[in-house]
């Protein structure tokens, strides 16, 4: 027996797209957060309750929206950051495919609170329709908070975990916006503590912050070979994880997952890093933006270099160079 196939009703295929965007609480902060760091904020404050499965807020001091930007705002496929697809090949901000803000409204209740310095408005969404807007008052900049986060697909709110592991999840995401924008004032709790208070400061003292055990590291700054720019912190080799928790890789401003980013910086170490030991690092690398394509994952946690062989080459040797100039250090390289 075959089944005939159908059109999918509009419903489903906008809560199938949102889910592709819209996993945990951690990836609504981390849309969220990266929306106020487009709109050039420069103070943010993220709230979680019940490990953001009730509440999220995002609220910051950036640029905010017009009524009429509001509206749209919450639209699918609606965005300010391009206007082509050449442009994707060239993007400086976070978003761009325009589907967060959406996709969040789909499944939850959202309400967003904005001013752009003239004017401020109130949007309440429920379920992926706006229910209301209205006029109101705030300083220049956006809040938007996030209700009972997949109140409507009660299959996908089993498939949370549990309060204490989604809230370890957001708190690796804020832990990255930490690192990589130190300038920008952080603070971050949820219904019992202050998790973050993280004033405007530097790379080296936000990398304390969030690794407080490691005393000893070495900054990398503006190492620079094959179009590919390399900054950052590594830890002395004596410092380390028994698993590569403690190493984070930004592309272009972008938080990624690369296997090969772990294996390069540690071939970098060679034979500094006793078996089974696994150093912390903090790496941004910057490449011509045409070098890189963002666009294969709806999260963008993946990336694709056009030539990944002379990246990690790059990394692998930046880092060996770096030790090399600290006395003390004795790096041998295998296989080079
Ligand atoms: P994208 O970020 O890909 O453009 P989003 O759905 O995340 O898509 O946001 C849609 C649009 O809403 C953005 O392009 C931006 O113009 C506006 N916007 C969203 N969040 C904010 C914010 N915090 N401050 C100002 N504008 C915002
Ligand atoms: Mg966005």
């Amino acid at each position: 027996m075959v089944t005939p196939i159908k059109k999918l009703p509009d419903e489903v295929v906008s809560k199938i797209a949102a889910g592709e965007v819209v996993v945990n609480p951690a990836s609504v902060v981390k849309e969220l957060v990266e929306n106020s760091i487009d709109a050039g904020a420069t103070q943010l404050e993220i709230v979680i309750k019940n490990g953001g499965k009730t509440y999220i807020k995002v609220s910051d001091n950036g640029n905010g929206m017009s009524k009429d930007d509001l509206l749209l705002a919450v639209e699918r496929y609606t965005t300010s950051k391009i206007s082509d697809l050449e442009d994707i090949y060239n993007i400086t901000s976070y978003g761009f495919r325009g589907e967060a803000l959406a996709s969040i409204g789909e499944v939850s209740r959202l309400v967003i609170t904005t001013s752009d310095g003239e004017s401020s408005h109130k949007l309440e969404m429920i379920g992926g329709k706006v229910v209301k807007v209205s006029e109101t008052f705030r300083e220049r900049g956006t809040t938007v908070e996030v209700f009972d986060l997949f109140y409507n697909i009660p299959a996908r709110r089993k498939f949370l975990s549990s309060e204490r592991v989604e809230k370890r999840m957001v708190t690796e995401v804020v832990e990255r916006f930490l690192i990589t924008k130190p300038s920008v004032a952080f603070l971050f709790k949820d219904e019992e503590s202050v998790i973050y208070n993280a004033p405007s400061s530097s790379l080296e003292s936000r990398f304390s912050l969030i690794f407080p055990e490691v005393k000893d590291f070495q900054t990398i700054e503006n190492f620079v070979q094959n179009d590919i720019e390399i900054n950052g912190i590594i830890s002395s080799p004596q410092f380390f994880r028994k698993n590569r928790t403690g190493q984070v890789f930004f592309v272009n401003g972008r938080f990624v997952l690369d296997n090969m980013l772990h294996l390069s910086l540690e071939r970098g170490y060679g034979e500094a890093l006793i078996e089974g030991t696994h150093p912390y690092a903090v790496i941004f690398i910057n490449l011509p933006p045409k070098e890189i394509d963002v666009n294969i994952h709806p999260q963008k946690l993946q990336i694709k270099f056009s030539d990944p062989r002379i990246v990690y080459d790059t990394l692998a040797r930046c880092v060996r160079e770096r030790l090399r100039s600290v006395q003390g250090y004795q790096i041998f390289i295998r296989n080079e």
